[in-house]
């Protein structure tokens, strides 16, 4: 829980005025909201459960015309509770509105889930009439998504066993993983501590405690090895039981079409990724010498430089947000203020209020709401602007309606990393001290890697451990780590020494249990921005108004489709290639700061 520090910053009284959300035009409290909303979802129900196959297309646009208002009105009691939660998590009377939203809206779900399944088994001739239907334009991608499933469907018998079996076989699986986790101790200095308090040494200036929280890392990981070396194991041939049962070529194949992109996509930006690890080794050679060592250890790399920072008040930190998006679009600027202004923004740092950072987009028929933790630093500027970039971006997309509004994961993060890269070069640009130039570009490029390099690296190890579970079976924690330290060696290309150790540092990130496949994402969504970035330097003035109008589409198509209009082709590898370019041009410039090799 957040604890204000430091010097004040004028966010101490920034709240937002959830007004909008909870006084709905018919006056009602969410309890009213809920209740209407039950009611329509039963008449719903009996309306139009059974015939969904069979109905003209002014009938589907009647039924979801009364789909998007409901779930409109839920998600408005849902939003409700939730930020309300948020700045005040301590008080139980919120915690419990809480629970009790989820609960009737998970009930409320039940009632409407009929349309899902009818319209995924509607005859394909039936269902592509209606698709390609003018009337039903306004639906088009997600009827076209909601039925994308369907070839990799089994019968319902055979689906209802395997629903029923995942429950303690693949989510009891993760759950152990997680809870075994969850209760692995590291010994740190005489007592034993969670992951996260060792990890955060790693950024410590003092070598001797870097390597100190290493080992320490080490021996809980190993301790802890028998456990998730069989956990993940099972998972690993689980996937592969799966993904053959259901017909998907490949173990990337399912998470792809979640993603909403071609296999050849994720294919062409792997390859620009991994071609340029040279960029990696270069950075690190640069990091070595600026902390002075001869050789760089796996521990070195978070060490943090000697700090060189400004510090910001509320008012700098909104006017540096609003002068760099207003320079790009003056609409930008303008949207933005209104979080301001209206009061969407929750700044203020006090104890019972949730850490980290969102912007919620809510629903269509109100507007997003932003929560951030202010306290002054260079970073709590940049979370701003990432929060705006997703307000803007939700702001704008709202007229697509509830069902296309919001992106897939591949381009989710797109106007959140545009915002911050809008300010940071806005800063970097109005910055005289070339020393705190330099711990800018620095840490900027250690996020960017590791979002970039990091992530690919960790997709070739699912890659080679998905493979060599399917075609070698069962792996031993010796086996894992192997592939593990093959994918970190090859992004170092020799700049980090690697010790023996970090062989079994594979064993604590979730996302491989959690949701296979996930990581490349991350890549793939800064990568394309840095890209965007590019050609808005170098392309000139229509850029603006055509990116403006790229985030008005919110998720209303193909992710490629909608990315097209900025001239941006994503199944070609020369179009990563232009976002690499930039993360070496980063790299580049802090080896031009930090001086002549000495
Ligand atoms: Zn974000």
């Amino acid at each position: 829980m957040p604890e204000p520090t430091g010097a004040p910053t004028g966010a101490e009284t920034v709240t937002w005025n959830l007004q909008d959300l909870v006084a709905p035009p018919d006056g009602a409290g969410v309890d009213g909201v809920l209740s209407t909303a039950e009611k329509q979802a039963d008449s719903f129900a009996a309306r139009w459960r059974g015939r969904i196959a069979g109905l003209s297309a002014e009938e589907l646009r009647d039924l979801l015309t009364e789909y998007e208002s409901i779930l409109d009105a839920v998600g408005r009691a849902e939003s409700v509770a939730s930020l309300s939660w948020c700045t005040q998590s301590d008080d139980p009377a919120r915690g419990a509105l809480l629970q009790k939203v989820s609960e009737r809206q998970s009930a409320l779900a039940q009632k409407l889930v009929f349309l899902d399944i009818e319209w995924a088994n509607a005859p394909d001739g039936e269902a592509a009439a209606l698709i390609a239907h003018p009337l039903l334009e306004r639906w088009r991608h997600w009827l076209t998504l909601a039925r994308r499933y369907k070839p990799h469907l089994l019968s319902e018998p055979e689906e209802k066993i395997l629903a029923e079996k995942s429950v303690t076989g693949r989510q009891a699986w993760v759950r152990y993983f997680d809870e075994t986790m969850a209760a692995t101790l590291f010994d740190w200095r005489g007592s034993r501590v969670p992951a996260e308090v060792v990890l955060r040494q790693l950024y410590d200036e003092d070598r001797g405690t870097r390597r100190e929280a290493a080992s320490a890392v080490t021996r809980g990981l190993n301790e802890a090895a028998r456990t998730t070396t069989y956990a993940f194991n099972t998972l690993l041939a689980e996937k592969a039981s799966e993904d053959r049962l259901r017909g998907y070529p490949s173990w990337i194949s399912a998470r792809n079409l979640d993603n909403q992109v071609e296999d050849s996509t994720v294919d062409a930006l792997v390859r620009a990724v991994t071609s340029r690890y040279g960029v990696v080794a270069r950075y690190y050679r640069l990091k070595k010498r600026l902390l002075g060592l001869q050789e760089l250890f796996d521990y070195d790399r978070y060490a943090a430089l000697p700090a060189a920072e400004r510090r910001y008040s509320w008012t700098e930190a909104r006017d540096t947000v609003l002068a760099a998006y207003g320079a790009f679009h003056p609409e930008m600027a303008r949207i933005a203020s209104e979080f301001f202004d209206k009061r969407w923004i929750d700044a203020a740092v006090h104890p019972g209020k949730r850490g980290g950072a969102f912007s919620s987009s809510t629903v269509p028929s109100v507007h997003p709401y932003i929560m951030v933790n202010f306290q002054g630093t260079a970073q709590d500027v940049m979370t701003l602007a990432h929060e705006l970039g997703h307000g803007v971006h939700q702001y704008l997309a709202r007229g697509r309606g509830l069902l296309q509004q919001n992106t897939p994961l591949t381009t989710a993060e797109t106007a959140s990393i545009f915002g911050e890269t809008l300010v940071f070069n806005d800063l970097v640009a109005k910055e005289k001290d070339p020393a705190v130039v330099l711990s800018m570009l620095v840490r900027e490029i250690e996020s960017s890697f590791a979002t970039v390099f990091r992530q690919v690296a960790m997709n070739r190890f699912e890659e080679a451990t998905h493979t060599a579970r399917r075609t070698r079976g069962e792996l031993t924690t010796a086996d894992i780590s192997e592939l593990w330290m093959q994918s970190q060696r090859a992004m170092f290309e020799g700049s980090v020494t690697l010790t023996d150790d970090y062989g079994i540092w594979w064993s604590y990130i979730t996302h491989f249990v959690h949701v296979p496949g996930y990581v490349y994402a991350y890549a793939f969504g800064d990568l394309l921005v840095r890209s965007l970035y590019r050609r808005y330097r170098s392309s000139g003035k229509d850029f603006p108004a055509r990116y403006l109008a790229m985030l008005g589409a919110g998720g209303s198509d193909w992710p490629a489709r909608i990315v097209k209009p900025l001239g941006v082709d994503l199944s070609d590898p020369g179009f990563w290639t232009e976002g690499l370019d930039l993360l070496e041009e980063m790299v580049a410039e802090a080896e031009r700061l930090s001086g002549p090799v000495g």
